[in-house]
């Protein structure tokens, strides 16, 4: 998490700071007390009047060397790299009231959606030919219908048998005409038919596919905002209760920088599935960015859902996820858990922001550990 990982920096500075003062004082010490003699000819009187020689008269040899020291100290304890990220994590820190800011590096709902929208205009484009063919064919019908009144009139006005086989002939051949339009209506509406199903099913199967994460498969962000927005909204109308997990794997990056991005993909995966194991149908697990997730747990109290991750936290620690194979090959994984339940009128952004809060919490504590919002969080 960003704002432990200033934490962390800050610790490493000051530990730095303490091995700087440490190395510093044992250099001066040594030039000090070894001053004017080589190391050989060293003993402890001679060091004990070199330090009272010094102490009175401060010789410039010892002092550059005192500097030298210390400059190795200021080195030691400012390792830029620390201080320019302990900075800009603390201006992020500063600057941003809500919760933290997310990559979204890993999804593509653009493209997934564009797919979606090209499959929903060729859906359109079909129902409206088949409009068109109806249309015909109810033309086709009313003329039909008219020529048969034409007919009956004309019927009225038949005099001898030519006329009236004249009569049922053009009958007979306009239902046929007819028949053959109807036939031909039909294998056209059933063509029509056969595709606006493939569409229908390429639709439903392009709307899942922009709204899943295409590394892990759970939700993506884009799911998880419409999913919470709707569970709190249904959350609200009836009174029940709705908690939220934030969940984050626990000092990730080692796993990246030691065993490579493949490595650590196949543990985001493992540990996605984990969540995607541990919850009910009606629950929704999210990649909010990153190695972070989300799990929704509509009519679920906070009592059931501190359970639900205090599970997943120890599967995961004991077998690192689905995978069993990653704690193998990884060692000890573990991840953080922050919940937080619904209150009345409570807007998803508030309650995810509290959520979150509670990762901090629990990555500020020590990490591999769960922390719930109670009424004294905040
Ligand atoms: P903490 O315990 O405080 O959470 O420490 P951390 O190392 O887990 O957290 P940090 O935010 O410092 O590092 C998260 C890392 O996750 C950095 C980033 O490169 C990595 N990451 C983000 N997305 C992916 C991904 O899709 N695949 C892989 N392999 N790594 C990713
Ligand atoms: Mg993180
Ligand atoms: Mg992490």
């Amino acid at each position: 998490m960003d704002l432990c990982g200033g934490d962390a920096i800050m610790t490493k500075v000051v530990v730095n700071f303490l091995l700087g003062l440490l190395v510093g004082s044992v250099l001066t010490l040594t030039a000090v007390v070894g001053f004017n003699h080589a190391p050989w000819d060293w003993s402890p009187s001679i060091a004990l009047s070199n330090l009272r020689e010094f102490v009175s008269t401060p010789s410039p040899a010892v002092l550059a060397y005192t500097a030298l020291a210390l400059s190795v100290t200021g080195l030691l304890t400012f390792y830029w790299r620390d201080a320019v990220a302990l900075a800009g994590r603390s201006l992020r820190r500063a600057s941003s009231s809500g919760p933290r800011p997310v990559t979204h590096s890993t999804e593509q709902p653009l493209r997934g959606q564009a797919e979606v929208n090209a499959v929903r205009d060729e859906l359109e484009r079909q129902l409206g030919r088949l409009i068109v063919l109806i249309a015909g064919q109810l033309e086709n019908s009313k003329d039909h219908v008219a020529s048969l009144k034409d007919t009956s009139a004309h019927l009225a006005s038949v005099t001898n048998v030519s006329e009236l086989r004249e009569v049922v002939q053009s009958l007979i051949s306009k239902n046929e005409m007819n028949e053959r339009q109807t036939r031909d209506l039909e294998a056209r509406l059933k063509e029509a038919q056969d595709q606006t199903s493939t569409l229908r099913q390429r639709l439903i199967q392009a709307e899942k596919l922009a709204s899943l994460d295409p590394l892990t498969s759970v939700a993506n962000r884009r799911r998880f905002e419409q999913f919470i927005a709707a569970a709190v909204n249904n959350s609200h109308a009836d009174g029940t209760p709705l908690c939220l997990i934030m969940t984050d794997i626990d000092h990730f990056k080692k796993v990246n920088d030691t065993y490579g991005h493949a490595a650590g993909d196949r543990v985001l995966k493992g540990f996605a599935d984990l969540l995607s194991q541990s919850v009910r149908k009606g629950d929704l697990v999210a990649r909010f960015g990153g190695e972070e997730f989300a799990v929704v747990l509509p009519q679920t109290p906070m009592g059931d859902a501190f359970a639900i991750a205090e599970r997943i936290r120890s599967i995961f620690e004991l077998h690192g996820g689905s995978d069993e194979s990653l704690v193998g090959e990884f060692g000890r994984l573990t991840a953080s858990f922050g919940v937080a339940e619904i209150r009345e009128g409570e807007p998803p952004s508030a309650l995810i922001q509290r959520a979150d809060q509670m990762l901090y919490e629990a990555k500020y504590k020590g990490r591999n550990r769960t922390m719930i919002w109670s009424s004294s969080s905040g």
